[in-house]
């Protein structure tokens, strides 16, 4: 019996080509994987079925560990995004961007070593949208004047944010022991406490609260604007930074501009005794089939899965092969050559071949 039995979701547009490299480059690595194979997303759906199949949910819920290629949300059909279906579905609380530059990446950065905790269920990203015009929302509107004596403007769209208590002691406890265990320092709190006192403020409240639980690790906090500016500016005096939702969403991909793009950008999301791994980028359809994605991200996704199954020295190796291959700059696809029309540039499958080939080399 295989000593590990992990979900694989091969996702659409690119997913399956990165996927396939992705696997065949963990399987390298010599530790013994049983995949289970299940389809969801726009693939599935088109095929007249659920996009989020309970069989997907299940075997996740089962194997307690996923690793997911990109999904297409599909347009105009209701379906507000499998992403985010599957993340509630299994209440993947956390989501954990690490931004870590290596050698030979395409970045005006070098030596960045951050991690980026952003909190996966409420804020603006709850998903509680009222549409413009319509009863509910004129009676919103109408109970807001009544409630707050102000004003919102009869033709508004509005947004809900809401943060509460619970998950914000829940992400910023997963932050801190995150921190712990994985020998980091410091922890900032992310917020807009000065104009958003209800939400923010809350937020900034509690991650006070709990740092008192975990005086080993430095704790501090900053305004969002300002830890956009300190990121380019200061990079080197962060660690760990927890973010609501949507600072989070929109910071990770400054961050991923820092390390050399969406090509080598990893992410795990963690849940109760849960976790799935992903890339940050999505599926680039407009690259399907063309053998050309960079398949790095779910590689290091990957690298990220085999730390937390227990893998560490299989995590490593590969981790030392991707670098590697970063570090020759030979074998990677177009986003990683200097320029993007380099012709010298391969295929996601051939970056696979060379990421095995420098697991034999990098000990
Ligand atoms: P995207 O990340 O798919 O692509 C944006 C651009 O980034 C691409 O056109 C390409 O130039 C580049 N890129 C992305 N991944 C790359 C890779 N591996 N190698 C090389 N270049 C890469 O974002 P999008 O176009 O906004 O979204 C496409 C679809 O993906 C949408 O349906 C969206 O909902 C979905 N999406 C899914 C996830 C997820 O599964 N977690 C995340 C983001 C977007």
């Amino acid at each position: 019996m295989a000593r590990h039995t992990i979900t694989i979701i091969p996702g659409d547009g690119v997913g399956p080509e990165l996927s396939a490299a992705a696997c065949r480059a963990i399987d390298a690595t010599g530790v013994d994987i049983s995949w289970e194979v299940h389809n969801a997303g726009l693939g599935v759906m088109e095929e007249g079925g659920n996009p989020l199949p309970p069989e997907v949910i299940e075997s996740i819920r089962r194997n307690k560990v996923a690793l997911k290629g990109p999904l297409t949300t599909p347009l105009g059909t209701g379906i507000r995004s499998v992403n985010v279906a599957l993340r509630r579905e299994l209440d993947l609380f956390a989501l954990v961007r690490p931004l870590k530059s290596y050698p030979g990446v395409r970045s005006r950065f070098e030596n960045i070593d951050l991690i980026v905790v952003r909190e996966n269920t409420e804020d603006l990203y709850a998903g509680i949208e009222f549409t413009e015009g319509e009863p509910g929302t004129l009676e919103l509107i109408a109970l807001i004047e009544r409630l707050k004596g102000r004003t919102v403007r009869a033709d508004s769209g509005i947004s809900i944010k809401p943060i509460s208590i619970g998950a914000t002691q829940r992400i910023f406890r997963f932050a801190f022991q995150w921190a712990l265990d994985n020998g980091r320092h410091l922890v900032t709190a992310v917020h807009k406490a000065n104009i958003m006192k209800d939400t923010d403020g809350l937020w900034l409240r509690v991650a006070r609260e709990i740092s008192q639980e975990y005086p080993q690790i430095e704790f501090n906090d900053r305004i969002v604007d300002n830890m956009s500016m300190q990121l380019v500016q200061n990079p080197e005096m962060y660690d760990v930074m927890v973010m609501p939702n949507l600072y989070g969403d929109i910071l990770t991909d400054l961050g991923a501009g820092m390390i050399g793009g969406l090509g080598i950008a990893a992410g795990a999301n963690f849940g109760d005794g849960v976790a799935m791994f992903e890339a940050t980028h999505g599926s680039a359809p407009k690259y399907a089939n063309q053998n050309k994605a960079n398949p790095m991200a779910m590689m290091f996704s990957g690298v990220l899965m085999l730390r937390h199954i227990g893998e560490e020295d299989a995590a490593d190796r590969l981790e030392r092969a991707l670098a590697l291959v970063i570090a020759e700059g030979r074998s990677v696809t177009y986003d990683m050559k200097p320029k993007r029309d380099d012709p010298t540039a391969v295929g996601t499958s051939q970056v696979g071949d060379a990421v095995i080939e420098a697991l034999g080399r990098s000990g």
